[in-house]
């Protein structure tokens, strides 16, 4: 068994460059695998290994200067689900695109009990999913606003025009809490009151609260890419977008050049050759169809069409990741 981990930290780094590299260092004696960005409001990640290698690492994160408080969102898997070892500088840890949000000006975080409480209480409130279309298409909580976006970039938007009553009750949750920290200052700043945040998101709520009031799975940004939340409602939700079929499992569309990551059934992976559309099934980047590795990520497929491709992909990736 590994352990997987995901965390984040607001807490202003002087020097991000010099914060990275040593972090980067730590990471790679000690054989951590995992994608963690770094910037000057803070420290955001998700990595794996062995019990040991995870112990370590969460000690040395407590050992930095202002991060000693850093929560850890921790699961178990029996594979390590990333292949390498990302470590950058980024311009925001989560990317807002918004000047100025500070954390320290955002809603009330609500503990898992606290929130299904509200959940459960009848008040009247509005609660808003705040992560992209694909990952609330395969699991969200019962009455949420899932807004159809692909980045969370683009909520700020989506806010301007959701009409949402200022004077109502606002409950916001993501996967591990990071988003709802930035999403909640600037909610607050266009003049809601009563902002409320589930802390430590969804995987949290799962633990504490088994995922109760949770339909579906959740998506995660490493390999597994779907975690059970509710161990008594783990119907899928969402249906494959080539059979119409319950499905909750994603394939990355095996034309590189659209890549597109789509809920897609066993059934509809074969039938279309692991591809979105017939027109990227024609397509001359589209890779082999492998029944056995479809549902695998997509990146060891890189190196098939020369190294153009590859620095495209993983640069795709990356955004895709953020
Ligand atoms: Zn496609």
């Amino acid at each position: 068994m590994y352990e997987v981990i995901l965390y984040y930290k607001f807490s202003h780094i002087k020097n991000p460059e010099k914060f990275c590299k040593e972090h980067k260092n730590f990471c790679k004696e000690l054989g951590l695998k995992g994608r963690i960005y770094i910037s000057s409001e803070g420290l955001n990640g998700t990595a794996a290994g062995t019990k040991q290698q995870v112990d370590a690492y969460k000690k040395y994160v407590w050992s930095l200067d202002g991060f000693e408080e850093t929560e850890f969102k921790q699961d178990q898997s029996d594979y390590i689900p990333f292949a390498k070892l990302i470590c950058k500088v980024r311009e925001e840890i989560v990317a807002l695109h918004v000047e100025g949000v500070d954390p320290k000006d955002g809603g009330r975080h609500l503990k898992p009990n606290e929130w299904r409480n509200v959940m459960e209480s009848g008040e009247d409130y509005v609660m808003i999913d705040v992560r992209n279309n694909y990952e609330s298409k395969i699991g969200h909580f019962e009455g949420a606003l899932t807004p159809d976006l692909d980045n969370f970039y683009d909520f700020p938007q989506w806010l301007e025009e959701a009409n949402i009553p200022k004077n109502k009750k606002v409950l916001m949750y993501c996967t591990g809490g990071i988003r709802c920290e930035k999403f909640s200052v600037l909610m607050k700043e266009e003049g809601w009151n009563d902002v409320n945040q589930l802390h430590g998101g969804i995987l949290n709520y799962a633990k504490e609260e088994d995922g109760a009031h949770f339909k579906g799975k959740c998506f995660v940004f490493d390999d597994r890419l779907i975690v059970p939340v509710n161990p008594k409602d783990l119907a899928p939700i969402a249906k494959c977008e080539i059979t119409g079929k319950p499905a909750d499992t994603y394939v990355n569309c095996a034309n590189m050049e659209c890549n597109k990551l789509f809920v897609c059934s066993e059934e509809g992976a074969h039938i279309m050759d692991g591809c979105c559309s017939e027109e990227c099934k024609k397509s001359e980047y589209k890779r082999p169809f492998d029944a056995e590795n479809a549902f695998k990520p997509f990146r060891k497929w890189y190196n098939y069409f020369g190294e153009d491709f590859k620095q495209r992909s993983l640069r795709q990736e990356e955004h895709a990741q953020s």
